[in-house]
């Protein structure tokens, strides 16, 4: 299940550079990008790595770190929007059923 976003302000903020997401190329802040770690083998095929692994080979697999932007992280389901936005939408919609 998908963790909701939140933005935590700290002090060195802005001072720790850039990344650029994996997704739409965006360059982000560093305290700001989503990034998860995965690992990933060398054969990207999992039927033909199950097939070498019945057979006896060794198939090397390593750690994966990937960085996205928000927007991205959300559309890809790796976290919620966060909670402060969320209850902005409804008060927002709550505001436009008065009118
Ligand atoms: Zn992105």
């Amino acid at each position: 299940m998908p963790k909701k976003y939140k933005y935590i302000r700290r002090r060195d903020a802005g001072k720790q550079g850039t990344v650029v997401c994996e997704q739409c190329g965006r360059v982000i802040p560093r305290h700001k990008a989503v990034c998860i770690e995965t690992v990933e083998s060398v054969v990207r095929d999992p039927a033909l790595r199950r097939e070498l692994e019945k057979r006896g080979a060794i198939v090397m697999a390593y750690p994966v770190k990937r960085c996205y932007c928000v927007s991205c992280a959300v559309y890809l389901g790796l976290v919620k929007i966060g909670g402060h936005a969320e209850k902005q939408r409804k008060l927002g919609k709550e505001h436009q059923l008065r009118i």
